[in-house]
């Protein structure tokens, strides 16, 4: 018997490219366009590298007290990783430990299929409508735990915040995760919820909105005694789960609310923008709440167009998946980046 048949063996995910080449528009993994607050800079100048001698503070209080103190709401319900990835990944493994199924549906963030198979968690994808929206009682039945990304990623189509509570009213006897990546950009979220619903994780990222992908930051929230399983899970693999400077860093960008507002808003006005420009080009494509749209052209392949402007050195995502192989999912850059972008369909088209 070779030591390869007891290999645990996965499908990974596959990430957005992160091309190493300059003066490309980049357009495939929804980072902010916009730079972190103007305090990060500030900070990295005049940062004591004396103190990276020593391990961070497990607890990451700075970051989890900022983060609590911009939200108005405890720090014990506030739980922070790296990026929103690990806060998932750790939360599909704290809390889905039943033998019925976890159900997210057929089309969202590619990570769950991967956390739930890498962590033997059985589970249910359920197709979402030919429109891309969810029928929320698809989500009623017996099940070992929900998990929705809102809005949904890669579609960009929210879920009304009635039919989430619906389905927590629904699903009281088990976790149900709500995965807000994108909810700074006109979503309505599902954090109020957490007063009334024990059972509810809401997760967050600075990886969009707040412009720090780089720094992998993501924080969730929920009762404090969901919060507290999560934690125990967490720092049984990596006590000192993020390092001094991000967590610093991380407290000052989110103190800066003015800045949040004004980038956030930029990228909702730009969006809206494009959204007319891609319909009058033709595009089809559903009401974005994010910071892409992910549309398809009736009269030239999602192939097509992916290459060509590639070629172009504009980069946008493009998934071979059944049901949206034809489709792009465009981020939402600078508004020239966008100009740029705009006048090259033009051309293809
Ligand atoms: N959830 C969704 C729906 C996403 O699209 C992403 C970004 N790829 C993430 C979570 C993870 O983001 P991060 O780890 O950068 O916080």
């Amino acid at each position: 018997m070779s030591w390869e048949e007891n290999v645990r063996k996965v499908v990974p995910y596959t990430p957005g490219e992160q091309p190493k080449i300059q003066n490309i528009i980049k357009l495939n993994t929804n980072e902010n366009p916009y730079p972190p607050a103007p305090a990060v800079a500030e900070a990295i100048k005049i940062m004591d590298v004396d103190r990276f001698k020593k391990y961070p503070d497990p607890s990451c209080s700075v970051l989890v007290d900022a983060i609590a103190d911009f939200y108005n709401v405890s720090s014990d319900r506030v739980f922070v990783g790296v990026g929103s990835d690990d806060v998932l990944a750790m939360a599909f493994l704290t809390f889905f430990n039943s033998d019925k199924p976890v159900l997210f549906p057929d089309i969202t963030y590619s990570f769950y299929d991967v956390w739930a198979n890498l962590y033997r968690i059985p589970f249910k994808q359920i197709p979402l409508n030919e429109d891309f929206t969810i029928t929320k009682e698809d989500y009623f039945g017996e099940n070992g735990g929900v998990v929705i990304a809102n809005p949904n990623a890669p579609t960009g189509v929210e879920l009304p915040l009635k039919d989430i509570e619906e389905i927590l009213q629904k699903n009281r006897d088990v976790v149900v995760i709500v995965d807000e990546a994108y909810i700074d950009f006109g979503g309505e979220s599902a954090l109020p919820l957490i007063d009334k619903y024990d059972n509810l994780l809401v997760v967050q990222t600075f990886s969009k909105s707040r412009s720090m992908a780089g720094m992998r930051i993501g924080y969730a929230f929920g009762n404090e005694k969901l919060i507290k399983y999560l934690s125990d899970v967490k720092y049984s693999f990596n006590s000192y789960t993020m390092n001094t400077p991000t967590l610093e860093l991380g407290a000052l960008a989110i103190s800066n609310r003015d800045y949040f507002d004004k980038t956030r808003n930029m990228v909702i006005g730009t969006r809206e923008r494009v959204k007319k420009e891609l319909k009058e080009l033709g595009f089809e494509f559903a009401d974005s709440k994010t910071n892409f749209i992910f549309a398809k052209h009736p009269d030239k392949s999602g192939k097509e167009i992916f290459a060509n402007l590639r070629s172009r050195g504009i980069i946008v995502r493009r998934f071979d998946l059944p049901r949206i192989d034809e489709y792009l999912r465009i981020s939402i850059g600078t508004d020239e980046e966008m100009d740029t972008l705009i006048r090259a369909l033009k051309e293809i088209i």
